[in-house]
């Protein structure tokens, strides 16, 4: 990468490496439900270890809010983490103090040691100068491999490297490349997709993408509110109608920025929000006044269809309907459906990232032929909106 320092740059042999992890992982019963984050984190690691460094795992877990909690202690990834290393990791109890350097004493080249939540301390969230020195009395080098984290400025993911020589990890380097090639320099057309719950927490997100795309479509309950701005009435749908006048800027912006913003044109509508409630098709002006708007209807789905056919490159974040409730998954799942295989036949490069889109695109069978799926979800948020993530910038040459 042009502009942040990479694992290329450096030679690990004998080295302790101060590496930090995304492994807040999802937990049923005491077990890892999803490994996916410690799938992403598998690449640096190995290559560290086989490189012959040292390699110290740094992450947090939960939100502890800066005391020792047992039930967010990640001695409980431990079992997973050594199954998908295939080799043992030592723990310990803190991530400074005489805890983590006595077993970080005792590792030998290319061995691992996985450090307790560095947000058992309060330091960790404050990015406290003193807690980053602390933590960097362990390491010779850090290597930033949570782009997930990367929005936070905390000790571990953003003070630490202005202590040791910093880098990116692989993890985050191939999320950097992909997140870039999907925005920064883009093959264009560019469509985004932007669903989900409401506008309010996607706004600023908003007013990047209609500077940077061809077409912004607009989709579920977030849809509603621009709906009612253009003087349809939504029923007792979703939506944020202080936020009218905000939905009319938006589309303002976008026609000065020759960004073509696309709604839906039919709905799929329902009286109860549960899953397999009576539902049926309508157009916009049919809208019921005890009518939900839960989904888009075929019209709609046509029509982004056929946008997504002339199109070189998506980015995709939250679903077109209440997903999580079917019927109500259809929109987002034929449009998953139809970018999937777009991306397979290579017309078109896929990204899409946030918590609910992952789901939803999994859901959909769809998620593993996307081009790249991104598992940060504030992160890819922010991303999203064009700032700055203090994570990554602090790697920057
Ligand atoms: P977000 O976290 O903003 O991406 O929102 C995701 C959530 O939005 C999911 O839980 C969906 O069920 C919900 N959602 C999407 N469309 C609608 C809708 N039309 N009405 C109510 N909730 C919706």
């Amino acid at each position: 990468m042009a502009y942040l320092h990479t694992l290329d740059e450096v030679d690990v042999k004998g080295k302790r490496v101060l590496l930090r992890v995304d492994l807040n992982l999802p937990m049923e019963n005491g077990r890892v439900s999803d490994a996916t984050r410690i799938e992403r984190a598998l690449p640096t690691i190995t290559e560290l270890s086989k490189k012959g460094g040292i390699v110290i795992l740094l992450a947090h877990f939960g939100r502890p809010k800066g005391s020792r909690v047992e039930a967010d202690s990640l001695r409980q990834v431990l079992p997973a983490l050594e199954h998908y290393l295939k080799q043992p990791v030592a723990f310990a109890d803190d991530c400074v103090g005489r805890s983590a350097s006595q077993i970080i004493d005792a590792l030998k080249d290319g061995q691992i040691a996985l450090l307790e939540n560095t947000r058992f301390h309060k330091e960790e969230e404050q990015n406290d100068a003193s807690f980053a020195a602390e933590l960097a009395k362990n390491g010779d080098i850090f290597v930033n491999d949570a782009f997930s984290a990367a929005h936070r400025a905390h000790a571990s993911t953003e003070g630490l490297a202005h202590i040791l020589p910093a880098y990116a990890g692989r993890s985050m380097q191939t999320e950097l490349e992909a997140l870039d090639q999907a925005l920064l320099n883009p093959q264009r057309p560019l469509i985004a997709i932007v669903g989900g719950a409401k506008v309010s927490t996607k706004l600023d997100l908003l007013g990047n993408l209609v500077s940077k795309t061809q077409y912004l479509v607009i989709a579920g309950g977030m849809a509603n509110t621009f709906l009612a701005a253009q003087g349809f009435n939504v029923g007792k749908s979703l939506c944020e109608y202080e936020l009218a006048p905000t939905a009319r800027d938006v589309l303002a912006k976008a026609k000065t920025a020759h960004c073509q913003i696309i709604l839906p044109i039919d709905v799929v509508v329902a009286k109860k929000f549960e899953a397999h409630a009576p539902s049926s098709v309508c157009s916009l002006d049919k809208i019921g006044a005890d009518d939900m708007v839960l989904d888009i209807g075929p019209k709609s789905i046509a029509q982004v269809d056929a946008i997504l056919r002339n199109c070189k490159t998506l980015v995709w974040n939250g679903p077109f309907g209440a997903f999580e409730l079917p019927p109500f998954d259809q929109g987002t799942k034929r449009i998953a459906q139809s970018a999937a295989q777009l991306t397979i036949e290579g017309k078109i490069r896929s990204i899409a990232g946030g918590g609910d889109t992952v789901a939803a695109l999994s859901q959909a069978g769809a998620a593993e032929k996307f081009s790249y799926v991104s598992t940060a979800g504030g992160a890819f948020l922010e991303w999203l909106e064009g700032r700055t993530l203090p994570g990554v910038a602090a790697l920057e040459k």
